[in-house]
């Protein structure tokens, strides 16, 4: 980087930066950058700092952790008490489980406690962070990447990787850095506007890498049917399925929401990704309304409430059970007329209701795409990456973290336990990698 273009050290106090900023970072040959300062990189960083390496952390935006912020409705879900490759998806489950067990929930527990951040449980085995804020997360991991010693530098997007032996010439605009290892933790392609654009797949590409083809994950899915878009706002627990030419593809439980699009809530996300990839716009969901009742109980209990009050509503019977517009909407879709009682119900029609609260057909017209997923599914393969410390197959001394991976997990803490569970592996990598080098000279 030539002194014109030098760019301000973020996280230093005036005094140091100044020491910093006279610097020319070309004369320089760092031990490991890292290139993408998320989860994934920071983790990374710090870990590198840790094991001694002279570390340099870059990112094309000028404000870091965007994703952190946003994650969780703002309280980032930061990782999950159970945690397993059965929680993602990946063409290499088996590399995701080596790399989850090397370094599991429990560390990431103690890595934040050391930090100064409590986790705290809530439903479904997540854990964030007491204060409730994705803040707090990303005011420890900078401050701890700070205290380190990190050279972190904003603002800085790099354009390319050349291997120039004995080391690797990072370029962008304006600014070249050599050093010995690289990490590189672009993320994905899911939420660009938060600065991960996909060209560290690029970057990948170019130093010989393929990628398990990309596509969103964790996103809402929109649908034409006007009736379901009325229900904006509704939520409510359900069992969601993708069945496709009689083959169950996936099935999740877990909240379901009606929005002014189309539908979401953490079932049809955790289903978006095998919609999406099924590439069969024909392809329909199946919801079951009542998750929590088989459907011989629901038979028997209408036929009680038919002995017990015959002149019931069938509107009100549903509505004891679900939420009163749905109730309407689905005696819409199974065409029982709004007042119709219950010994009136025919039996085409008590077939039709059945239908609709266990078996209901969801039409999908597509899905809101990269702009509103929480995560990239594919990406980098992972049997070109040595999975114990996550460097490169092709590429010795190239090592990769997070999302920019071929793994993409549920909704639950899982995508950050991926982040901090990679890039530790890929921080002892670059360790081992640099004491390597050192032998060799
Ligand atoms: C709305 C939302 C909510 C979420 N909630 C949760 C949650 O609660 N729990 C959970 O586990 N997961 C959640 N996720 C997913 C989680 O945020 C991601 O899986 C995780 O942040 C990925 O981390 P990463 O470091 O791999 O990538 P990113 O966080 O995407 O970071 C990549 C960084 O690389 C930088 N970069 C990209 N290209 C370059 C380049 N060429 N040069 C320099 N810098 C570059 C980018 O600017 C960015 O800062 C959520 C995601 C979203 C969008």
């Amino acid at each position: 980087m030539r002194a014109r273009d030098e760019k301000t050290v973020k996280m230093k106090p005036e005094s140091e930066q100044a020491e910093i900023m006279t610097q020319t970072e070309s004369s320089i040959l760092y031990d490991t950058a890292v290139v993408g300062a998320g989860a994934a990189g920071l983790t990374a960083a710090i870990h590198s700092r840790r094991l001694g390496l002279k570390t340099i952390l870059l990112d094309g935006r000028e404000k870091i952790g965007a994703k952190i912020l946003m994650s969780g409705g703002t309280r980032c879900n930061v990782t999950n008490q159970k945690v397993s490759e059965q929680d993602f998806q990946s063409e290499r489950r088996r590399s995701v489980r080596n790399v989850l067990r090397a370094y599991p929930a429990e560390r990431t527990e103690d890595f934040f406690r050391a930090l100064g951040v409590e986790l705290v449980l809530e439903p479904g085995g997540k854990l964030f962070p007491s204060t409730h804020s994705g803040r707090t997360i990303l005011e420890a991991l900078t401050r701890e990447a700070d205290f380190r010693g990190v050279r972190l530098v904003t603002g800085c997007k790099v354009d390319s990787i050349r291997r120039k032996e004995p080391f690797f010439e990072l370029g962008g605009k304006g600014f070249s850095i050599q050093s010995r290892t690289v990490i590189l933790c672009t993320g994905g392609l899911s939420f660009p506007t938060t600065g991960s654009d996909g060209s560290g797949y690029a970057l990948a590409q170019a130093m010989g890498h393929s990628l398990v083809e990309t596509s969103p994950s964790l996103t809402p899915l929109l649908t034409a049917d006007e009736a379901w878009k009325k229900l904006s706002g509704l939520t409510l627990p359900v069992r969601i399925s993708l069945v496709h030419e009689a083959l169950k593809i996936a099935e999740y439980e877990g909240s379901f929401l009606f929005t002014h699009t189309g539908f979401s809530g953490p079932a049809v996300l955790n289903i978006s990704r095998h919609w999406i990839r099924l590439k069969d716009p024909g392809a329909v969901l199946t919801i079951q309304f009542l998750p929590g009742i088989k459907e011989e109980a629901f038979r028997a209990e209408m036929g009680a409430s038919l002995c017990a009050h015959p002149k019931m509503k069938v509107k009100n019977f549903l509505a004891a059970r679900l939420p009163e517009k749905l109730a309407q909407t689905l005696l819409d879709k199974a065409e029982i007329p709004a007042e119709r009682i219950l010994n009136q119900l025919s039996k085409t029609e008590r077939e039709a209701l059945i239908r609709v609260l266990f078996r209901c057909g969801l039409s999908v017209s597509g899905s809101a795409g990269y702009a509103k997923a929480e995560v990239t599914a594919g990406g980098v393969r992972l049997d070109e990456v040595e999975e114990s410390v996550m460097e490169s197959k092709l590429q010795p001394g190239l090592f990769f973290a997070g999302e920019i991976l071929d793994a993409d997990g549920r909704i639950g803490g899982f995508n950050f336990q991926w982040a901090w569970s990679s890039g530790e592996a890929a921080a002892r990598g670059a360790r081992r990698r640099v004491d390597l080098l050192g032998k060799e000279s």
